[in-house]
């Protein structure tokens, strides 16, 4: 599926490729409208209604993945909200594995996230996977995010890479598409980012269910 002689760099996104998907489903899907809910004395139902708007209006924007902008458009303290349900943050299958044969080799392993800082350090916290890393580039860094094909450009300019020789595993078809926009050479999707969804059909570009079925790593 991939030839890595072809490769130097790999870009890797965290949740959803990473990381189980289900936490931040349950934590934007379940425990924010029941928290909404309860801060603005509304029942459950009118609360997901009125949160899917909002999510729905941002989508695919720097705000919809700033803590901050969350905090302050919901009146919910958001990074204490997603501490209480840390447990269920989880490594998907085969990315330990996966993880351990890039960094035995020379390539380079960057995680490239849509996640605010905030996020990104209690997911690191909670599994450790910073050590595999060369670098950890989030997209509220460069003011751009990653769905936009000019935040390709601005991280090349704070980290030279050499588009035709880079792989970006993601599983968001958007940000493959901006990235292929930009030019870069290798692209691949995850075919079920949350354990607790079925599998995804007919994506628009290549997938695997487990990053190990891409070793070993030449
Ligand atoms: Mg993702």
């Amino acid at each position: 599926m991939i030839d890595w002689r072809g490769i130097d760099t790999v870009f890797l996104d965290m949740d959803g490729t990473l990381l189980d998907l289900h936490f931040d489903n349950h934590f934007w899907l379940e425990h924010v409208p029941r928290q909404y809910a309860g801060r603005h004395g509304m029942a459950l139902d009118e609360a997901r209604r009125v949160l899917m708007e909002k999510y729905e209006a941002i989508t695919g924007t720097l705000d919809w993945y700033c803590i901050d902008y969350w905090s302050d458009a919901l009146e919910l303290d958001i990074a204490t909200l997603k501490r209480d349900i840390e447990h269920l943050i989880a490594v998907r299958p085969g990315v330990e594995r996966f993880l351990l044969a890039l960094k035995d080799s020379p390539k380079r392993v960057v995680l490239v996230t849509n996640a605010h800082q905030k996020s990104l350090a209690l997911k690191m916290e909670n599994t450790g996977l910073e050590r595999y890393f060369d670098a950890l580039l989030c997209s509220h860094d460069f003011g751009l995010p990653k769905e936009d094909p000019a935040f390709w450009d601005a991280v090349e300019e704070k980290f030279p890479y050499d588009r035709a020789r880079t792989l970006l595993i993601d599983d968001s078809a958007s940000v493959l598409e901006s990235a292929r926009q930009a030019g870069i050479g290798h692209l691949l999707s995850i075919r079920q980012p949350d354990s607790k969804l079925p599998p995804r059909d007919a994506l628009p570009f290549p997938a695997v269910d487990d990053l190990s079925e891409l070793l070993p790593v030449a």
